[in-house]
């Protein structure tokens, strides 16, 4: 009987013991993808103590880590654009899957940190580029993935830990992809959580990681809000904001090969990225031309002021802003909820606008495009002007005048000025240069990479190492 009492108390104490150990581990612990914690602090204090391991590795270390994300990451490509896709309900399949590859291809790691040097009667001096710890980095919900992995090779060839701020809509694929990467890290070199984030994102959260004593740079990657909050964080901040891009066409271009450049330009992902062609500006004599060209490369042209109307009224919600019901969508999704009959899958929808109307001044990011009348060149580029509205984002021009594509690259000051080609070409799609999704306009990088994720530092040694 005691004896019995005995094995009961024994098995109570068993079962107590227990359920509290597994409450402190589920108080400290992470989700089930490593590097995803509960909170903004252990996040942050996590990928500190993994950086300052980090920054002991040697050059060949960091670069052995990117090749290892790039190598073990390629494979999922298809399940991150499905899944993106999924559950953000924007973009395209088969063009995330695109970027995706391109990212791995294309986005520059140690080389990119180019150090530099000057010699004289005084002896040398050194400029070098050395991580600046754990940055926070803001994801957008329109390139999720993307940025993500991107800035995560860029920033690690850095030598930096990085705290992901992802957007809540996108949160889900944001911390499988995270986890991903620290378990491709972890078996390369052993360091845990060099890349983190938390189980629940919010705007808070992310303020919270704003003015965190641990986090060195802010990389945001977002609306206009965003950067001007990460502005005023006082912080260094990295800001990549808003765009409207306009695609200038004038008489002297070959006009088929620019209806087609902007189809695919301003189609692509369903127009989600910051740097598509959001209206076109182009000089009357070959509008139509033009228009009847864009209609041969899969764009649904509108002639029905009635209709176009009910898409001006359908996309922009009451307070001004674009519906999100229609950001990413599919034209034909949009042409269906508007209720006009189209019997194929177009890739855009255009019509003819004033510069003053609504689908022309705003950054929409759906497959719409405004197509704006002007009388000649000089009209055109004060057009765009006007159109991208001092963002200083991206602009395309379509033309064989060398004189006009100069001045019009030297008015709109913009980030990305793509001559003859598709927006997308300002990424480094079809186009020289690397790949980026953060291409910082308001804080003046541009388009970033590796070494903007990187402090440059003086080192001077007097009196010595000059040979010439
Ligand atoms: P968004 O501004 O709504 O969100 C971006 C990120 O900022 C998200 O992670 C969000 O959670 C966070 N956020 C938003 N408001 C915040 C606030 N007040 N405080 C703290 N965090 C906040 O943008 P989105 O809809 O996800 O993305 C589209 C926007 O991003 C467009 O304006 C597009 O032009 C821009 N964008 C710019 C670039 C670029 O390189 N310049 C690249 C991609 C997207």
């Amino acid at each position: 009987m005691q004896e019995a009492q005995q094995i009961k108390d024994y098995v109570r104490k068993i079962i107590q013991e227990s359920i509290s150990e597994s409450t402190i581990h589920q108080n400290n612990t992470q989700s089930q993808y490593p590097g995803v914690f509960k909170t903004v602090d252990a996040a942050v204090k996590a990928a500190k103590v993994a950086q300052k391991k980090f920054e002991e590795c040697s050059l060949a270390t960091r670069k052995q880590v990117i090749e290892a994300i790039k190598k073990n990451m390629l494979p999922h490509i298809d399940k991150i654009a499905i899944d993106t896709v999924n559950e953000t309900g924007m973009g395209r399949i088969e063009d995330k899957k695109l970027k995706l590859k391109l990212v791995f291809e294309n986005t520059p790691g140690i080389e990119d940190l180019i150090s530099d040097v000057q010699t004289g009667d005084n002896g040398m001096v050194l400029y070098d580029l050395s991580p600046y710890g754990v940055i926070g980095a803001i994801t957008p919900s329109t390139n999720p993935a993307e940025t993500l992995l991107c800035n995560a090779i860029g920033m690690l060839a850095a030598g930096n830990a990085i705290y992901f701020s992802v957007h809540p809509g996108a949160k889900d694929l944001s911390k499988w992809t995270v986890g991903e990467m620290n378990k491709i890290v972890y078996k390369e070199i052993g360091i845990d959580n060099l890349i983190v984030t938390i189980e629940t994102p919010s705007i808070q959260a992310a303020q919270e990681m704003m003015t965190h004593p641990d986090i060195s740079l802010l990389v945001v990657t977002g609306g206009p809000e965003v950067v001007h909050q990460a502005l005023s964080s006082g912080k260094k901040t990295i800001g990549a904001g808003a765009g409207n891009p306009p695609a200038l066409v004038d008489e002297t271009a070959n006009i088929e090969k620019a209806a087609r450049d902007i189809v695919a330009g301003a189609s692509f992902d369903n127009n989600i990225l910051c740097i598509c062609e959001k209206s076109v500006i182009a000089v009357k004599d070959i509008s139509d031309f033009l228009i009847f060209n864009m209609e041969k490369a899969g764009a649904f042209y509108i002639k029905d002021s009635t209709q176009i109307e009910k898409i001006r009224a359908m996309t922009i919600m009451e307070n001004g802003n674009p519906s999100r019901k229609f950001i990413g969508k599919d034209a034909k999704f949009i042409l269906e909820q508007a209720g006009i009959p189209c019997d194929y899958d177009p890739k855009l929808i255009i019509f003819k606008a004033e510069k003053s109307h609504d689908l022309v001044m705003k950054e929409m990011l759906m497959p719409i495009i405004p197509i704006v009348e002007v009388e000649d060149f000089e009209e055109a580029l004060a057009t765009a002007m006007e159109v991208e509205q001092n963002l200083l984002h991206t602009a395309t021009m379509h033309s064989t005048n060398i004189i006009r594509l100069n001045k019009a690259a030297r008015a709109l000051k913009t980030s990305i000025f793509v001559k003859n080609g598709p927006s997308y070409a300002g990424l480094g799609f079809g186009g020289e240069g690397s790949l980026t999704f953060t291409i910082a306009t308001p804080t003046g990088e541009g388009t970033t990479s590796a070494r903007h994720f990187a402090r440059r530092r003086r080192c001077v040694l007097t009196d010595g190492f000059s040979i010439r």
